[in-house]
């Protein structure tokens, strides 16, 4: 059952990766909502996931960016170098902040600051140029024991999305209290995910209208009621006083 499960979030999260549209915004998304997205009620706490260096190299594993052989070789490597480990962490976790940032100011279609621009590269660690036959080619490190291998991964997915027309696409989910982002495919595309928020937008929609509608349908009843009673025709009171007036 236990392995079911492992197996389960390992698709839940490689889903997560394939509707954010990219590793990056995958990433920015483990802060902006985390799994409570599947709940019904309104997002307003954000849910930090990633915890540890560990949970960080657990989150590619299952986001089939890191092979069983290297995530292990990491983890060994982290248990031997923990303040190494933490400071690559606390590195990850700045880049996911700048990352939100910039990514947010995008999908409201703003510039990011220029301060952003300037954490986010100090932050990204940079690939190197190394030859190939007949050229040159990029490469983030040959060292399988480099903690920071976690790090160029998203350096290298939020390179691609910024410097492509990719980055033009990113959206905010339109689920109030949803903050997670995408980069889109198709222009009408507007929640998340179809199942989740867009079922709940669907379902908010229904219920505002229904509502609309009961809410229209009792004032009508009522102007009507109120029209009936005008219409009764009732004794004058001036007939009523005159006739004790006469007595
Ligand atoms: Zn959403």
């Amino acid at each position: 059952m236990a392995k079911k499960g492992k197996k389960q979030k390992t698709a839940s999260i490689r889903h997560d990766v394939e509707r954010a549209g990219a590793l990056c915004v995958a990433f920015v998304n483990t802060t902006a909502t985390g799994r409570d997205n599947r709940r019904l009620e309104p997002l307003v706490q954000p849910a930090t996931r990633i915890e540890t260096y560990q949970g960080l190299v657990t989150w590619l594993q299952q986001a089939g960016k890191l092979g069983i052989t290297e995530c292990e070789r990491l983890r060994r490597t982290a248990t031997e170098r923990p303040a190494e480990a933490t400071t690559v962490l606390e590195r990850a976790l700045d880049l996911r902040a700048t990352m939100t940032r910039i990514f947010s100011s995008l999908a409201k279609r703003q510039a990011p600051s220029r301060q952003d621009l300037d954490t986010l590269n100090n932050t990204l660690p940079m690939p190197q140029i190394a030859q190939k036959a007949g050229g040159f080619r990029l490469h983030w490190g040959e060292d399988s024991e480099a903690l920071d291998r976690v790090l160029w991964l998203l350096a290298e997915s939020a390179m691609e999305l910024l410097t492509s027309e990719q980055h033009q696409r990113l959206r905010q989910c339109a689920t109030e209290g949803c903050c997670r982002l995408f980069v889109y495919a198709h222009s009408q595309r507007m929640w998340c995910d179809d199942k989740t928020c867009g079922n709940r937008s669907r379902a908010r929609r229904n219920d505002r209208r229904n509502r609309k509608m009961f809410e229209e349908s009792r004032q009508k009843r009522e102007a009507e009621r109120w029209r009936r009673s005008e219409k009764t025709p009732e004794a004058p009171a001036d007939a009523q006083d005159g006739g004790r007036l006469e007595a």
